[in-house]
């Protein structure tokens, strides 16, 4: 990891300031540049890294959310429109985006992408947490690297196809190109498979993941996780994992983004005549301040008492309910009558 650590390729330590960060960033940048080191490939390839890595650390937020999550490969999917708060969490994870660590286009296709559901409470939700996923994905069989050929043995080009993957065949004054029926497309045929993997090339594989279940994530929010997926067939790269986040709603709150609604009812006098409540807050409870004359479905608002991130406070926003009372006392009743006549 130490390689890819974006601390190390800017020579900085964690605890620079941003200043640093960027110093570090200039001189290596300048040093690095093409124009200094004119058909150079590594210099190339380093200034990319350093790029990169000064895309994260230079931004105070990417850098928060880098530290926490450390070098974990995620990045974020908007799947319902609310990609703000994710983006900002993940960005910066893609290392593939940027050619590391990924395999070039030819050679064998890449495995399946894998889907998993992450189940997390209201309140974890809320504060954030970390949770173990287990899922079963298939994985390079190490005893053919893939091959699928029993070891000293190797696969032979498919005599029906010539190793084409493709037989063309002749139906009446047309021609149609199908998938070579014996060898199902792959263009080779194994004579003696591998024991182990039954000439699949692949084997199961039990996964175990820590994911992050970031303070403020929603329901039905994803994160793709680059290369957790299946193996490919003959040794193809791994696919990727995609996490879905299913969260429980609460029997109080609602949550929207960092914002927490809630309905509250408050007596009849204190509506009129304004006060203080006690309301329920994913924090404990809280005084809020009541002004005289609030109508029912008024919206209180308490500041900071919603989901917090490293960066951001969500709020509360209580709606008003004027509690009337189903039952009243004889000396209740005559003040009511009371405050009536002098209403009216
Ligand atoms: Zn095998
Ligand atoms: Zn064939």
């Amino acid at each position: 990891m130490a390689e890819d650590d974006f601390y190390s390729i800017l020579g900085v330590s964690k605890s620079a300031t941003q200043d640093e960060i960027k110093k570090a960033y200039r001189s290596l940048a300048a040093k690095h540049h093409p124009d200094r080191n004119p058909g150079d490939k590594s210099s190339e390839e380093r200034l990319k890294q350093i790029n990169e890595a000064y895309e994260v650390l230079g931004d105070p937020e990417k850098r928060a959310n880098y530290d926490r999550w450390g070098t974990a490969d995620f990045q974020g999917i908007d799947m319902d429109g609310f990609g703000d708060l994710f983006g900002s969490l993940f960005r910066g994870f893609g290392f593939d985006d940027f050619g590391f660590g990924r395999r070039g286009r030819a050679g064998p296709p890449p495995g399946q992408t894998l889907r998993v559901t992450i189940e997390a409470s209201f309140d974890e939700a809320f504060f954030g947490t970390e949770k173990e996923i287990r899922y079963n994905r298939r994985t390079t069989c190490e005893e053919c690297s893939g091959s699928g050929a029993a070891p000293g043995t190797s696969p032979s080009t498919c005599p029906t196809c010539r190793g084409r993957g493709q037989v063309v065949r002749s139906m009446g004054f047309m021609s149609v190109a199908q998938t070579c029926p014996t060898c199902s497309g792959q263009g080779q045929t194994i004579g003696s498979p591998c024991p182990k993997c039954k000439g699949t090339g692949l084997r199961k594989d039990a996964q175990e993941l820590k994911i992050p279940v970031p303070a403020g994530v929603e329901d039905g929010q994803a994160v793709r996780i680059r290369g957790a997926g299946s193996a490919g067939p003959r040794g193809g790269p791994h696919g990727d994992l995609i996490v879905v986040y299913s969260v429980e709603p609460h029997h109080i709150f609602v949550r929207r983004g960092l914002h927490v609604y809630m309905e509250h009812e408050i007596p009849f006098s204190v509506a009129v005549l304004g006060g203080e409540i006690e309301v329920p807050t994913m924090r404990g409870n809280s005084m809020v301040k009541v002004s005289s004359g609030t109508e029912s479905g008024a919206v209180l608002r308490m500041k900071g008492k919603g989901v917090h991130t490293d960066s951001r406070k969500g709020d509360q926003l209580v709606r008003v309910k004027i509690a009337v009372p189903k039952k009243t006392t004889k000396q209740q009743r005559e003040y009511l009558k009371d405050f009536e006549s002098v209403f009216t």
